[in-house]
């Protein structure tokens, strides 16, 4: 399968948006050297693993029709703010959400959204099994997004409740991992969802080919998940 390359996306951008993401690594620089947000602590790296690992999503987003200018994003375990904020910046007619289970992260993300006028992206504290019940977000979102969160079973039980019927889930994963994706195959029936073509992509020299898990949500998520705080990591589907 071809990979996109992750240069030819952020080519492909307008240059005021370039410039945007390049101010974005230098003020999130600053907030990881007060909190830890990312093990990316250089400018290289985090323009690297950060901001341009998040543009994979861009294709995917912008050939969807389904995914108009209302299109609504949520970013569940977005920690310093990967991917929302990128995406946030490429799509600024979006809806975009921020959601972590940690409030000192989720405050450091709004002074970075604050620093850089972000006008596009509110954040949510709390954690993704509380949240996927509450009305204001339950079947809510056309888009749920994760990186680095948890093992894609576990990650599916998080994302499903928050997505509209014909929504879809992007999970950023590496490349070789048919173990994960055949074990969450009971997670996808019993959520209601069908696994598409991932995005595949090569983020360029040391840092190689990665992928993003597609699924689409074909039907209701059963009212039994999200189930309380614990429960999925203790039994996982
Ligand atoms: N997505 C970011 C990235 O790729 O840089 C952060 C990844 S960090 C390794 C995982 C984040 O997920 C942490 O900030 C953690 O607090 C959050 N998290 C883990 N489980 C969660 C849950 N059940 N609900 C909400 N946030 C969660």
């Amino acid at each position: 399968m071809e990979a996109y390359s992750v240069q030819e996306i952020l080519s492909g951008l307008p240059k005021g948006t370039q410039e945007h993401l390049k101010e974005l690594t230098d003020v999130f620089l600053l907030e990881n050297a007060k909190v830890n947000l990312s093990a990316h602590r250089s400018n290289d790296r985090c323009w690297q693993g950060n901001i341009l690992d998040a543009l994979p999503a861009i294709p995917f987003i912008k050939n969807n029709p389904m995914f108009n200018a209302q299109c609504s994003v949520l970013d569940i375990g977005t920690g310093g703010g990967f991917p929302l904020l990128p995406l946030a910046i490429t799509f600024p007619d979006h809806r975009f959400t921020g959601m972590d289970s940690v409030q000192k992260k989720m405050d450091a993300v709004q002074r970075i959204i604050d620093t850089l006028k972000i006008a596009n992206v509110m954040l949510v504290t709390g954690r993704a099994e509380d949240l996927g019940n509450s009305p204001a977000h339950r079947e809510h979102y056309d888009i749920v997004t994760a990186r680095a969160v948890a093992e894609a079973r576990l990650l599916l039980e998080y994302c499903a409740p928050f997505v509209k019927v014909g929504g879809h889930i992007l999970l950023w994963k590496s490349l070789d991992i048919d173990d994960e994706i055949s074990s969450s195959k009971r997670a996808e029936v019993e959520l209601q969802l069908r696994r598409l073509s991932p995005v595949i992509y090569d983020l360029g020299a040391q840092w190689g080919k990665r992928q993003i898990l597609v699924y689409e949500k074909t039907a209701r998520t059963p009212e039994a998940y999200p189930r309380p705080v614990g429960t999925a990591k203790k039994h996982t589907l």
